[in-house]
């Protein structure tokens, strides 16, 4: 038997939430359904969905604090579904770490395909040859395990979104060695991705404040200037 995966659906307007599910359950995905903010957030810690469809404009809490609370523990893919057409929200989305954002009124078949190309974001992002990996690596207060995909300071998880991770786990596999900007990028956002610096950059920050001490003198990533990043090897 398939397994189904389980998409917790975010939206206040019964008759788009009863829609959603309607298409999404013909299309074999379970459903969840919340409409509002707290609701939502303990059914995500509750429930464990592999996607969730996120309203912004929700009446207990705008879904940006949502998308924001998640990020916090969970790289679960999310997507932003909203009537806010704003260049700017879209991209404050995307900053806080949505997947991807879809302007409402959506077609039945566009949501379905970012929904399909999201979750397989997530599996294909992890099971990807270069990253993958059983065990861990450990170096000083750093561990990186492998297999359920955490990075822990002195035992206690730091939290990454799945791309710091991806980030954070290939570093660790080649421990020592400088892994260049253009690597990295092909790696993670695929052979097709523009070789953008500065979104790597963004990632390498927020990697930086939840592992270093000192992000401006890392003791864990290191900068190889104009070339790449290099992980602290095992003594
Ligand atoms: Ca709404």
């Amino acid at each position: 038997m398939k397994i189904r995966d389980k998409v917790l659906i975010v939206e206040d307007e019964q008759n788009i939430k009863n829609f959603m599910s309607t298409i999404l359950t013909a299309n074999g995905f379970d459903t969840l359904m919340a409409g509002g903010a707290k609701e939502a957030l303990s059914m995500i810690s509750s429930h464990c969905p592999d996607l969730i469809i996120l309203d912004l404009g929700l009446p207990d809490m705008d879904g940006m604090e949502v998308l924001k609370q998640v990020r916090a523990w969970s790289s679960v893919p999310v997507i932003v579904v909203s009537a806010r057409t704003h260049e700017g929200d879209k991209v404050a989305a995307l900053d806080l770490g949505a997947d991807d954002y879809i302007e409402k009124p959506f077609g039945t078949s566009e949501l379905l395909a970012r929904i399909r190309t999201a979750i397989r974001h997530t599996r294909t992002g992890l099971d990807n040859d270069s990253i993958a990996q059983s065990g861990k690596y450990t170096v000083r207060d750093l561990t990186i395990d492998y297999d359920k995909h955490h990075v822990l300071m002195r035992g206690e998880d730091v939290h990454l979104t799945l791309n710091e991770f991806k980030i954070v786990a290939l570093l660790g596999k080649y421990a020592g060695k400088v892994l260049t900007y253009d690597f990295l990028i092909r790696e993670i956002w695929g052979p097709k991705a523009k070789a953008d610096n500065q979104i790597l950059r963004v990632n390498m920050a927020n990697i930086r404040r939840k592992i270093e001490k000192n992000p401006a003198a890392p003791e864990y990533i290191f900068t190889e200037i104009g070339v790449g990043y290099r992980m602290l090897e095992n003594e």
